[in-house]
């Protein structure tokens, strides 16, 4: 099962991709113009987003870019022409796929599926630091065995800093990942769950064990 999100501006479409998908086991929603479509990725954060490429608000190689910028869901594109030259530039600006319209859902369903193997290759389900582990899939982290009782945006964090053990992760990068913040937002924000997260992994700033500050620089995880 993955949650697809459709970026389509036919109402026609969307109700056909979103019933044929929803019968091969996918959860599917649906937006109907780029905007709307750049922000629900952002926060619904979808496994696989198919894109219209015709879209009435903003072209959809721009969004492509767009998205691109701000998240590395795979995208499959769905476009009207079928020639070499544009299908490259589609895969250039960062489309994992692509089907020519009009498409079957079979055809379809069997693109999803391909970029969400390609996409979980090489993806370890579970990091281990130390006595951490975390389970990605079911979203569980345990320090010396023990579940730990973490809140969603301390376990995003958590994964975060895991994913890149031993590397100095800035506050931005933190705001950017976890709170989809990537212009914006405050880094009293990350000070505070850092803060929850220290407490619950029974350290304090003070006294590190897993998450080393660097003055000015941020936060590295690191086996005590
Ligand atoms: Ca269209």
């Amino acid at each position: 099962m993955a949650r697809i999100h459709l970026i389509e501006d036919d109402a026609e479409i969307r109700r056909l991709v979103a019933g044929a998908m929803a019968r091969a086991g996918h959860e599917v929603d649906s937006s109907a113009s780029a905007m709307d479509g750049l922000q629900r990725v952002i926060s619904d954060r979808p496994d696989v987003v198919v894109l219209d490429l015709g879209l009435p608000d903003l072209d959809g190689a721009e969004l492509l870019r767009m998205l691109r910028s701000v998240s590395d869901v795979p995208v499959i594109v769905a476009t009207a022409r079928d020639d070499d030259e544009s299908t490259v530039k589609l895969l250039d600006a960062g489309a994992d796929d692509y089907v020519v319209k009009p498409y079957s859902a079979e055809n379809l369903e069997a693109r999803v599926r391909a970029v969400l193997r390609r996409a979980s290759d090489g993806k370890p389900a579970t990091l281990q630091v130390g006595g951490l582990s975390i389970d990605i899939a079911a979203r569980e982290a345990h320090l010396e065995g023990e579940l730990l009782d973490l809140a969603p945006k301390e376990f995003e964090l958590l994964q975060l800093l895991m994913e890149r053990a031993g590397e100095v992760v800035s506050k931005r990068e933190m705001l950017a990942e976890v709170w989809r913040e990537p212009y914006g937002g405050s880094e009293r924000t990350v000070d505070v769950h850092l803060s929850w997260l220290r407490k619950k992994l029974g350290e304090t700033a003070a006294e590190p064990r897993f998450l080393q500050t660097v003055h000015g620089v941020g936060v590295k995880l690191v086996a005590p």
